[in-house]
């Protein structure tokens, strides 16, 4: 069976791994060289802690409130656009209790069978992402905040997922080297975290071993259909030298099955379907350094009220990534947003402090953001041969297996393991 998945993130990726397996023809066309996706420089944290949607009660009001703030960690930017309009009306649609209740097992649920995919994954011989089961603390420097994580954590006990409080003294025994202060702190003992760029690169290297066909530099221009079929795929594909002037090439490719798993950008492509997709795109910064010499960081963590991750990786290296900005399709650097990150760390870790970076230092990523938080898996009612596996917004890493393996399941008309109601890519229509 030809089967061509557009994008080359993790949840191109993870789809074409688990349809290679299935013995699938199968060839990944991406616009870029691969590896400038969202999914490189990311916090690499599998989070089954994160079973609330990021449409929950009460966002909108901190949304606005944060807006004012220059360096705080969400932003809207004001625009007078007609797809981010009706992008803030579902997301508050979708901002209710009933809608949250109905949401939170069905991402535990998907976060739980993509963190046992990774666990098989990690067995592979030679197949090594750095993989770690440490858990993640919540941190909470306020009290008030604390409060509202402690209830949290009850939630996510009667969902089933392991959780502990932690007082000061058993905090400083996990970080003896930098000892932080807050409030208090949330355990969640199922979360893992990896390293995001040699997830990415193994994957690569192992499905060109396994035969898989990558296209890279070639971009999805349209696509030829006929009644309900997309029959094949108009491509760009730039030719010689990576220059402005470069030439290039286009031509079609026919398919058997087609997968959109381009992240941010899969409503330019839905829409040249008639699809409608709601998507906005929400930019994060994140940076990596060196651990430093007897202030070493162990667990990874959340700072709450800052929403800054912090990840220590493989190779003595360390991440901190934060903010949500949703300001369209664009590679603008805000240094005052990555300010809010670098300032927040030694708020609740005071011996740890980071100099400002350079903006070439930083990386950013544009995450593919859902109204309701819920990603976009499987087929669509207009077209019989299409998946759509996108809109996993900040758990793109976290479920990119289980995504992969539905979409696997969806595209050979097998019973899916987990129902995939909620995510259905038609939803808003
Ligand atoms: C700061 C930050 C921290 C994060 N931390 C975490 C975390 O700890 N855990 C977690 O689970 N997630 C995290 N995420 C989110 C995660 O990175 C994303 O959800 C995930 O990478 C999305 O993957 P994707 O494959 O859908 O999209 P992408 O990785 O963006 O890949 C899409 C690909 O499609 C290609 N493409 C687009 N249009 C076309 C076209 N027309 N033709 C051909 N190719 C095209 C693009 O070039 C791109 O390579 C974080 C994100 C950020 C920004």
């Amino acid at each position: 069976m030809k089967t061509t998945i557009i994008g080359s993130g993790v949840i191109g990726l993870f789809s074409a791994y688990y349809l290679n397996k299935q013995g699938h023809e199968v060839t990944i066309i991406e616009r870029s060289n691969g590896d400038d996706s969202c999914s490189m420089g990311n916090a690499g944290m599998i989070v089954p802690s994160h079973f609330i949607p990021l449409a929950v009660p009460g966002m909108i009001e901190k949304g606005i409130r944060w807006m004012f703030n220059s360096e705080s960690p969400f932003y809207v930017k004001p625009r007078l656009n007609l797809d981010l309009l009706s992008w803030g009306l579902k997301f508050y649609q979708a901002a209710n209790k009933k809608q949250v209740e109905r949401a939170m097992p069905a991402l535990r649920d998907i976060s739980l069978l993509s963190k046992a995919l990774y666990q098989d994954l990690a067995k592979i011989p030679n197949f090594d992402f750095s993989f770690e089961e440490k858990g993640l603390m919540i941190l909470c420097k306020t009290s008030h905040v604390y409060e509202e994580e402690i209830a949290v954590a009850k939630q996510a006990n009667e969902l089933g997922l392991k959780t502990k409080t932690l007082n000061i003294n058993e905090l400083h025994q996990l970080e003896p080297e930098v000892k932080p202060d807050v409030a208090g702190a949330i355990f969640y003992e199922g979360d893992a975290h990896l390293y995001p760029n040699q997830l990415v690169k193994k994957l690569k290297t192992h499905l060109e071993k396994q035969g898989v066909k990558f296209l890279y530099n070639t971009e999805v221009t349209g696509f030829e259909v006929e009644k309900d079929q997309i029959k094949s795929i108009k491509i760009k594909q730039s030719v010689g030298e990576s220059t402005p002037q470069r030439n290039a090439a286009c031509s079609s490719l026919i398919t058997q099955h087609l997968i959109i798993a381009t992240g941010s950008w899969s409503p330019i492509l839905t829409k040249l379907l008639d699809l409608n997709l709601p998507m906005q795109a929400g930019k994060g910064y994140s940076l990596t350094n060196e651990q430093k010499i007897d202030k070493k960081l162990n667990i990874p963590s959340i700072l709450m009220e800052a929403r800054v991750a912090i990840t220590p990786m493989s190779d003595n290296l360390i991440r901190f990534g934060g903010t949500m900005e949703i300001g369209g399709l664009n590679d603008e650097i805000n240094m005052n947003r990555v300010r809010g990150i670098i300032k927040a760390v030694p708020n609740y870790f005071p011996d740890y402090r980071i100099d400002m970076p350079q903006k070439e230092q930083i990386w950013y990523g544009l995450r593919p953001c859902s109204p309701d938080g819920l990603p976009y898996i499987g087929r669509t009612n207009k077209y019989k041969n299409l998946v759509i596996a996108s809109g996993h917004a900040m758990m793109g890493v976290s479920l990119a297996p289980a995504t992969g393996k539905l979409v696997q399941q969806i595209i050979d008309n097998q019973q899916t393991t987990l129902d995939i109601e909620l995510y259905k890519p038609e939803r808003y229509d």
